[in-house]
């Protein structure tokens, strides 16, 4: 029975109809293995702009510091905070968090449950055997480089953003990578624009090297059209792909329709900091803050909770209370329920709270 600091930021959007569904589950992890989730809430995004002048505050920063994780939902979607003329993004938080707290190895899973193969786009005999996971890097390259700006020239407006990895961080998480890839099927594919990019090639002599730290894992080299390619075709032959940061962004949104929507991806964001219970982290669904849908109980709460279960497995090692969550999601999806963006003819489609409901009760069975 162990005592949990949570801080729980939901944002904007979505963020906090998903979020209260993940507590919801929470709750009744806690009330079946006696274990307390001390949930300190605070806000972030456009919520916390127009509150507290930042997109984050230091407060909220300090509070996440002394946690033991952060659950977070998603910020933005709010037009006059968008775009790069906007003085405060809403995702300036999510930057900060991730910088500052060091939270460079994102990892996001995609193993798409047999009940819903039909629900993808992609044929289900495309999808059997798919399980995959993506270790994104995620606090260098063109998200986090300088210069980064729109600027006046004599010829005219011109723009500039900046790739730099340096090999220290390239290093670390290929090294994740390896390190997850030998709890699995131990196969990394790295992937990068070697033919093009001196950051790729540094990135592919990188990971040349390290996995000579691993031979029981086979590597492979991907180029990341070869790869957006791959993911549909053939999405079985994956077992760890690591990339950087932004192949990793839009790899990972292609690879959520596997999945069936990007509802149901979850992620963790890990660094080095151990706490008491394990590796501290950040825990979020893939998805962002889904303006069209925001406030009419339409969201999937799914990536969510089971953000919420990874959380219980990375940060505080209750693998089994994670599992938990896990089947019970499984279990409400193969009784035929369908929340709105997996509508199904023939299946019963729910919205976000008796989604939530239902797999929240299932884990008291
Ligand atoms: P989005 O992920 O919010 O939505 C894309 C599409 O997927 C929309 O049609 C949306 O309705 C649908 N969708 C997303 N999550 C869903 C869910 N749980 N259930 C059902 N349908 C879901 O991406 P977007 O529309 O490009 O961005 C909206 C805002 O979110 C922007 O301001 C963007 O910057 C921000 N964003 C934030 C994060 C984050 O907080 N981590 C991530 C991505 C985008």
């Amino acid at each position: 029975m162990g005592n949990y600091s949570i801080a729980v930021l939901a944002g904007d959007g979505i963020g906090p109809e998903v979020i209260e569904q993940a507590v919801r589950v929470l709750q009744n992890i806690g009330k079946r293995y006696g274990h307390t989730f001390n949930l300190q809430y605070a806000m972030v995004g456009v919520a916390a702009i127009e509150a507290e002048g930042n997109a984050i505050s230091d407060a909220t920063m300090q509070l996440c510091q002394r946690s033991d994780a952060i659950l977070f939902g998603a910020v933005g979607g709010i037009p006059r905070f968008e775009g790069p003329n906007s003085k405060i993004q809403p995702e300036r938080a999510l930057f900060r968090l991730r910088k500052e707290l060091a939270l460079y190895a994102n990892l996001r899973p995609i193993h798409p449950l047999k009940a819903l193969l039909n629900a993808s786009t992609i044929k289900p005999e495309a999808l059997q055997g798919t399980d995959l996971l993506v270790v994104r890097e995620l606090t260098g390259g063109l998200y986090f480089g300088k210069p980064s700006e729109i600027r006046e020239t004599s010829q005219g407006l011109e723009a500039v953003d900046t790739l730099l990895y340096s090999e220290k961080e390239i290093e670390r998480i290929v090294r994740t990578a390896f390190e997850l890839a030998r709890g699995r099927r131990k196969k990394v594919t790295s992937v990068d624009k070697a033919n093009v990019l001196s950051t790729s090639r540094l990135w592919r002599r990188t990971a040349d090297r390290i996995a000579q730290d691993y031979p029981d894992v086979s590597l492979e080299h991907l180029l990341v059209d070869t790869c957006a390619m791959q993911l549909i075709r053939q999405p079985s032959s994956f077992d760890v792909i690591v990339t950087e940061n932004m192949f990793g962004d839009i790899l990972t949104d292609e690879a959520s329709m596997l999945a069936g929507s990007m509802g149901m991806l979850p992620s963790a964001s890990l660094g080095t900091r151990e706490t008491a219970h394990g590796l501290f982290g950040l825990y979020e669904p893939i998805h962002g803050s889904a303006p069209d849908i925001a406030g009419q109980n339409k969201a999937n709460p799914i990536a969510a909770i089971l953000s919420a279960a990874m959380m219980l497995r990375h940060s505080f090692n209750l693998k089994q209370e994670a599992q938990t969550i896990e089947t019970a999601v499984e279990m409400v999806i193969e009784a035929g329920y369908r929340s709105v963006d997996l509508y199904e003819p023939g299946k019963e489609t729910v919205h976000t709270k008796e989604m939530g409901r239902l797999i929240a009760e299932a884990i008291t069975v």
